[in-house]
């Protein structure tokens, strides 16, 4: 269906600025357009809005501005610089400045809209190197009444769990982490005069007949209609992971059932369009990895922040740090065959829940009735239900009881690090490292899964589409997971696919229409 819930009258079909996509890099860019008074629509090609952005935690890895001043944990923009250097080195260089340089600007721009607030939250960076917050630098939104949203609310894509089932947000609850951040967004843009299509599936660009995107071609229900762009055309409309021929295509690792985007996204038309046109594409075979348990449905939840528990192959051997961050757990899962389907192996000391934070979750009951999970009063019995050698497992788990009784594994040092302690809750020498030693015993099946793929069309650092010459492509720009990531193959800390959405989006807009985000001016 398509529906417009602001702003001009549908049968205006030209606007100064067309955002395909509502996640919160199209919103950001939305939002800076209205406020500075471009005409903007928003295409939406579901009838929800957010994408997997209203699915997020929504931490915004915006370092260096006034919410972390606030919370006086000694960030600055220069030790982000080192960090995201360090890490990602000068490929980059260019849009790591130009994202370090705008976003306290973008932060400050946003709150002094009244429907827009943030706070900090500890959540460590992933990676120790220079320049790393132990404790974190990500930004997230304050949650909203769902009142203060009205009729908007019911737009907003509800939280994954009850997505996934059908169900609409929580009448109880205020909107919270992505439902938050894609809320407050939606209010201030549309207070701001912006109009929101849903239901408009954009499948190619228009272009003047010179190479100058000057809109866009889209599917409703009532059939094809035409969008056309006066200043440009901003790309943010997710990845391609629910794609599994252009997954196949580029050699994504994983699976398109297993992927955290909603079902009906992130089918990739908008780079395909782009492609069409010469666009350049780059990091096609990556994505936000993360371990997923696998439903019985055939779908995969997010798990991260194991606190308990061990993960094996299926020769019932441990291949990295359980408590790496779900990115670099994800790639040591496609980092070597014989890893997917992994098992999470935990005992009974908790009462047989997941040592992990899965979403969405599900009850163990279901998943040991579907065998997704299995139990046995052994380790030699569990090995036999999944199919791995019983000596092994048997010894690994032997082994790493030992590690948990001492303190330091040996194997792949788990606990040393912040991000793994982070979530630990143990009460041994090394609160990462519980012993499995209480049957029943639990295998767990893991499964590679991802919160969107990162690869896809070059832009510079205005975000502006490049053509495989290194040109922009005049009137067409990208960001979030449209866009090849800033990050390249690294994911450095939490926030960092939804806060370099925002930061490029934001830049796109400001390139295209020329506003400033300076107080007072246009
Ligand atoms: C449970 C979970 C927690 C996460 N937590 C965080 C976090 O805290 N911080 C963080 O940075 N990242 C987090 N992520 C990852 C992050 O949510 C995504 O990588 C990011 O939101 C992607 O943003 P996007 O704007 O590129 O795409 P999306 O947010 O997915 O938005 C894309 C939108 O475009 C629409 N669309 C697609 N094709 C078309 C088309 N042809 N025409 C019109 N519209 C179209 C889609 O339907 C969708 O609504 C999390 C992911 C999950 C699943």
């Amino acid at each position: 269906m398509s529906s417009t819930v602001a702003g001009t009258v549908p049968q205006v079909s030209e606007f100064d600025v067309v955002v395909v996509g509502s996640g919160a890099g199209a919103l950001t860019g939305a939002y800076v357009a209205a406020a500075r008074d471009r005409s903007v629509v928003v295409l939406e090609a579901t009838d929800r809005l957010g994408g997997t952005s209203a699915y997020s935690g929504a931490a915004c890895w915006l370092p260096g501005t006034q919410v972390q001043e606030r919370a006086g944990i000694g960030d600055s923009t220069e030790a982000a610089r080192i960090y995201l250097r360090a890490l990602i080195g000068e490929q980059t260089a260019a849009h790591q400045d130009a994202f370090l340089q705008h976003a306290p600007a973008l932060v400050e721009f946003l709150e002094r809209d009244p429907a827009i607030a943030f706070e900090w939250r500890p959540f460590p960076d992933y990676f120790a190197a220079p320049g790393r917050m132990d404790s974190g630098r990500a930004i997230n939104p304050l949650d909203l009444p769902t009142e203060d949203l009205g009729e908007l609310a019911a737009l907003v894509r509800p939280p994954v769990d009850r997505d996934r089932t059908g169900q609409g947000h929580s009448a109880a609850a205020p909107l919270s982490q992505g439902r938050a951040l894609i809320g407050r967004l939606l209010l201030a843009l549309t207070r701001a005069g912006a109009t929101v299509r849903t239901g408009t599936r954009v499948t190619g660009l228009l272009t003047d007949g010179g190479g100058r995107v000057v809109g866009v071609e889209a599917r409703t229900a009532e059939g094809p209609v035409r969008v056309r762009a006066r200043r440009g055309v901003l790309l943010a409309a997710g990845g391609f992971e629910r794609n599994a021929a252009m997954r196949a295509e580029h050699g994504v690792p994983g699976d398109a059932a297993w992927s955290m985007a909603p079902a009906e996204s992130a089918a990739g038309e908008p780079i395909a369009a782009a492609v069409a046109l010469g666009a350049a594409t780059d990091l096609l075979d990556q994505a936000w990895f993360c371990p997923g348990v696998l439903h019985p449905e055939g779908s995969a939840a997010f798990t991260l922040g194991f606190r308990g528990g061990l993960v094996v192959d299926g020769t019932g051997h441990r291949y990295a740090d359980e408590s790496l961050p779900y990115d670099r757990m994800g790639r040591q899962m496609a980092a070597a065959p014989g890893r997917v389907p992994s098992w999470l192996v935990f005992d009974s000391r908790a009462g047989g829940q997941l040592p992990a934070i899965s979403i969405p979750p599900l009850p163990p009951e279901e998943h040991l009735a579907a065998g997704t999970w299995v139990r046995a009063d052994t380790l030699a019995e569990l090995a036999r239900q999944i199919g791995v050698p019983p000596a092994e497992l048997t010894g690994t788990v032997e082994r790493f009881n030992t590690f948990a009784a001492t303190g330091v594994d040996e194997d792949f040092s788990r606990g040393e690090d912040p991000y793994g302690r982070f979530f630990a809750v143990g009460d041994g020498p090394n609160p990462c490292l519980v012993p499995v030693d209480r049957a029943p015993f639990y295998a767990a099946r893991l499964v590679l899964s991802d919160l969107g793929t990162k690869g896809g069309l070059c832009t510079d650092p205005a975000g502006r589409v490049l053509r495989t010459d290194g040109a922009p492509i005049p009137g067409l720009y990208a960001a979030g997971n449209t866009s090849a990531s800033m990050a390249g193959p690294v994911y450095p800390g939490p926030g960092i696919p939804i806060g370099t959405a925002m930061v490029f989006s934001s830049l796109a807009v400001q390139d295209m229409t020329g506003a400033s985000l300076e107080p007072g001016s246009a």
